[in-house]
């Protein structure tokens, strides 16, 4: 967990840098953004495991970042905010972030709550063994195998064909729209819809087929068809 990586998205400058300090402090790995879209284009690429987020920040607020880091999934989210009339929306945001914190705050405060959040959350999402019928994916090995009846079969998948996998095998039977997918799975630079399909259609053939359904006028779900 010591080697976790903290994105702090804080538009005041003396109070990242006194979270980064004590975060660092105590071994975690930090990196800053002073805006809501710097903030998610650090997700999108750095794939924090745990985000603290200030709730007043200049354009985009921290409700819409939240919004957008939960269209892509699970990562664990601490808020901040400096204004006691936010408490009634925090009450209501405690659905979708994970913990919260009153600015003035210790620094001290909030990395044990961090620490708390991410003991809580390893063990969630994406970094179980993932098992869907003939389908075991195991995302601390980044491996993926299909159970053929002589022993587990390996697929062969490039990193981001992976990452679509594991990501859709948290959620089985959910119809993923290509957007979020794209959102979830792809690095920068290569997020077209269409890439989406190319890489579905690699997976498929690497060992999935039978389990990916196309959604018509969405995108594709991952289920054991014949699950026991
Ligand atoms: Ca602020």
């Amino acid at each position: 967990m010591t080697n976790a990586l903290i994105l702090i998205v804080e538009d005041e400058p003396e109070i990242a840098e006194i979270l980064e300090t004590y975060f660092a402090r105590e071994g975690f790995r930090v990196i800053c953004a002073g805006d809501g879209p710097t903030g998610l284009a650090h997700h999108q690429r750095l794939r924090p495991d745990l985000v603290v987020l200030d709730i007043k920040l200049p354009g985009q607020d921290g409700y819409e970042v939240l919004a957008a880091i939960r269209r892509r999934g699970e990562t664990p989210v601490i808020m901040v905010t400096a204004l006691a009339e936010d408490l009634d929306k925090l009450q209501a945001l405690r659905i979708g972030a994970d913990d919260y914190v009153v600015k003035p705050f210790n620094p001290l405060e909030v990395v044990a709550r961090a620490r708390a959040v991410l003991r809580r959350t390893l063990g969630r999402g994406p970094e179980t063994l993932l098992r869907l019928g003939p389908l075991t994916v195991d995302p601390q090995a980044h491996r993926a195998t299909v159970e053929t009846g002589r022993g587990p079969v390996p697929l062969d998948l490039t990193p981001t064909e992976f990452r679509i996998l594991s990501h859709m095998a948290g959620a089985p039977g959910r119809a993923f729209a290509r957007a979020d997918l794209v959102d979830a799975c792809l690095p920068e630079g290569e997020a077209l819809d269409r890439t989406v399909d190319s890489h579905v259609s690699k997976l498929a053939a690497a060992g999935a087929d039978g389990m990916l359904t196309g959604v018509r006028g969405v995108g594709y779900r991952l289920e054991a068809l014949d699950a026991p």
